[in-house]
């Protein structure tokens, strides 16, 4: 079974990934926690390509050719063998935050987007947690812990009203596979309900 989460920077998804491995390693579950840009040797060396250096190294284009190229590495290397042996994969992001990112914020990426995805990935979870978050609050969060400055400088607070609303769209695009959580609550509040939804579902 293969759970994503996603969210605006500050959402605070990946300490919900975090709890909810956790728990469900505790629950006798056996659990991949792994993430996107990355979660393999090969894909994590594409994150420091397109995450650290100057933000206008890459354009748009090559930026999400390098992500899908990480994303497909990730899914050969660990994603499908463990799902493969029947293990559950939690992913801190995966093709939804291409679908966004590199689709809506950077340039109108989004037609390639999905057919690159559609040729060399074509593969998605069988549920996405989105965790909702007020997008100020969310820019705060991630600035106060100090990630990513030179790419929130571009993104700026607007930006991360946009990128709000674009998951709240993906998330009415598909529907089956989309559960939205409200973020703006503390976190123990948010995790009682992101594990009251992976259980029900977890077969
Ligand atoms: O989720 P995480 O904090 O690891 O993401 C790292 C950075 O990469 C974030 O600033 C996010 O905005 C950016 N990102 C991106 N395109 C993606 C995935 C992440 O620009 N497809």
């Amino acid at each position: 079974y293969f759970v994503s989460f996603e969210g605006i920077d500050g959402s605070g998804k990946s300490t919900q990934a975090r709890l909810l491995s956790d728990h469900l390693r505790a629950t006798g579950r056996d659990v991949v926690l792994t993430r996107e840009p990355g979660g393999s040797p090969g894909a994590e060396h594409i994150r420091k390509l397109v995450l650290e250096g100057a933000t206008d190294r890459w354009s748009p284009e090559t930026e999400f050719l390098l992500f899908t190229a990480a994303r497909r590495d990730h899914l050969e290397r660990t994603v499908n063998p463990a799902l493969e042996a029947g293990q559950v994969v939690i992913c801190d992001r995966f093709a939804d935050s291409t679908r966004l990112y590199q689709g809506l914020a950077r340039a109108d990426l989004r037609v390639l987007v999905d057919q690159l995805h559609e040729l060399v990935i074509g593969q998605e979870p069988d549920l996405t947690v989105l965790i909702d978050m007020d997008p100020e609050t969310g820019l705060s969060r991630a600035l106060a812990r100090g990630d990513g400055e030179d790419r929130f400088e571009s993104f700026g607070g607007d930006m991360q009203r946009r990128l709000r609303q674009g998951f709240l769209d993906l998330a009415g695009e598909f529907p089956d596979r989309f559960v939205v959580i409200d973020g703006n609550r503390p976190v123990e509040d948010v995790f009682a309900d992101t594990r009251a939804i992976v259980e029900a579902r977890l077969p």
